[in-house]
């Protein structure tokens, strides 16, 4: 076998073609910024498609850090909160919890029908029907559920804000 050079794993090959796929182009790109901003994601209360629509976002075939955005595993990192789901009433104080332990100048974003206004889950005995009955729902990203290059593009169209 002398001169034969081992073959990268296929996945590996596929992760770079992803990524070479999905880099964003120069002109849609974030204004940058001295560092990301930091995502926390909460699901409250669907069926969790948007909740896996956002995790798929970290994966390789999406360019979230060169898109200016980092996930974090604790909301005293996080920037912006962005909640899936119709918020059940035992995700309430879960909700609560995790926006005031946000720093200042943070963010909610509701991400999918059900984070706006229950969609398929409207309220009753056990959800709230969405942030809506919490707060004004200022910034959402609709669908149910928006795909992962949804989300990305109403991410970076958010930041520009
Ligand atoms: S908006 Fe649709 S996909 Fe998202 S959590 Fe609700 S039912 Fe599931």
């Amino acid at each position: 076998m002398k001169g034969l050079r081992r073959a990268a794993p296929l996945s590996v090959v596929y992760a770079f073609m992803d990524a070479v796929r999905w880099r964003p182009h120069a002109e849609s790109a974030t204004p940058r910024r001295d560092r990301p901003i930091g995502l926390y994601v909460l699901e409250a209360g669907g069926c969790e498609g948007c909740f896996m629509e956002i995790e798929s976002l970290a994966g390789s075939a999406f360019a979230l850090e060169q898109a200016g955005f980092v996930c974090v595993s604790d909301p005293e990192d996080a920037d912006w909160l962005l909640l899936t789901g119709a918020v059940t009433r035992v995700c309430a104080e879960m909700v609560d919890r995790v926006w005031r332990a946000m720093p200042p100048g943070r963010s909610l974003i509701a991400v999918g029908a059900c984070a706006v206004d229950g969609g398929p889950f409207p309220a009753g005995y056990a959800t709230l029907g969405g942030l809506q009955a919490l707060t004004p729902v200022r910034r959402s990203i609709p669908g149910c559920p928006p795909s992962p290059q949804d989300i990305l593009d109403a991410l970076q169209e958010l930041a520009r804000l």
